[in-house]
């Protein structure tokens, strides 16, 4: 029989697979580019990974014992693995955001058994209502608290450091020359870049993709509509030394791309692949058939139906032009 022991088993070991469609236009003597598809974790995207590092990591410092509480203002796919883990371990977990957080997503973390508490957003950070403030008090107040801050936890890179670069170092036999990435915290883009940086000698080359405006790509933090990548502050677990290059991508580019994954490739995911495929387009542009690139895709789309693949309201920002669609009437005639 073969089965994992509990969900938390089924992190990592995401597949790659080939972009045949949306590289078409690379021509004759394009290099193999291959994506790491990380939605296929359980918890639907490539935070599952840190997550369950982080925990680990606090267990065996003591950190966080028997009975815990972890608490942590996120809203996004880092909530989603947490409350995963710490379901399956036997944690509270506290979850602090913003109000101007969709329902939906709310919905999924409580759907996970977290509790959320939701903060208004529009006051100061050193506001004692705003989540910042809400989470450090919770985190004060609350027996057994521990907030993991994937802002600063090294165990964030640690965990790409020893899983998600063997993995694409194994999966190319050590063939990969380019790996491109979106960078939020940084996790990601550092540890999995310093990996194949060392098993490399140095070869591979780490491309960040950035959002226009975000602080990677010179900007002031400026803001723009792609989630999950992009900052308009350097946090610690992003490691300057790592990326070769950075290649900032608009958000209507980001959004085109992503719609045709889901129309051409069949993979419906999320606006930060979509910049992260755009920017690895970019880069295979002046790259041979010698070489291998591997692009990571961080989320699944199905968080991004209202928005990315909602014609209103792309239009509505100008991405696409309006159209008032067909009618049951104008397809009968
Ligand atoms: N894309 C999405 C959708 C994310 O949620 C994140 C995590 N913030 C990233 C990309 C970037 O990953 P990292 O934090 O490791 O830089």
């Amino acid at each position: 029989m073969q089965y994992a022991e509990s969900v938390v088993d089924l992190v990592g070991n995401t597949p790659l697979v080939r972009l045949s469609s949306v590289t078409r236009s690379l021509g004759p003597g394009a290099p193999l580019v291959l994506a790491k598809v990380e939605y296929l974790n359980p918890g639907g995207s490539v935070k599952d990974r840190i997550a369950v590092r982080m925990v680990d990591a606090a267990e065996a410092s003591g950190e966080l014992g028997p009975g815990g509480t972890i608490v942590e203002p996120t809203s996004g796919n880092t909530g989603i693995g947490l409350a995963l883990v710490a379901q399956q371990r036997g944690y509270r977990c506290i979850f602090v955001c913003p109000d101007k957080v969709g329902q939906e997503k709310i919905n999924v973390l409580k759907a996970y058994g977290a509790e959320v508490v939701v903060c208004p957003t529009a006051v100061d950070p050193a506001d004692p209502r705003s989540y910042y403030s809400v989470s450090d008090r919770l985190a004060r107040e609350t027996p057994g608290a521990w907030k993991p801050d994937q802002y600063s936890n090294p165990n964030n890179p640690r965990s790409h450091y020893e899983t998600t670069g063997p993995e694409i170092w194994a999966q190319t036999d050590g063939r990969i020359t380019h790996f491109v990435t979106g960078a939020g915290t940084g996790g990601t883009i550092s540890g999995v870049g310093r990996y194949l940086k060392e098993q490399s000698g140095g070869r591979v080359q780490v491309i960040g993709a950035d959002p226009e405006g975000s602080v990677y790509s010179g900007g002031t933090g400026r803001p723009y509509l792609v989630e999950g990548v992009g900052e308009d502050f350097w946090p610690s677990t992003y490691d300057r030394d790592v990326a070769d290059e950075i290649v900032a991508v608009s958000d209507g580019d980001s959004f085109a791309m992503t719609r045709r994954l889901a129309r051409e490739e069949g993979l419906l995911v999320g606006g930060s692949c979509g910049m992260a495929v755009a920017a690895a387009l970019r880069v295979a542009e002046r790259l041979t058939e010698d070489d291998v690139l591997v692009v990571l895709l961080p989320d699944g789309g199905r968080g991004y139906l209202g928005k990315i693949f909602n014609d209103a309201w792309m239009a509505d920002y100008g991405f696409v032009e309006a159209t008032g669609g067909e009618t049951v009437g104008e397809l009968l005639h």
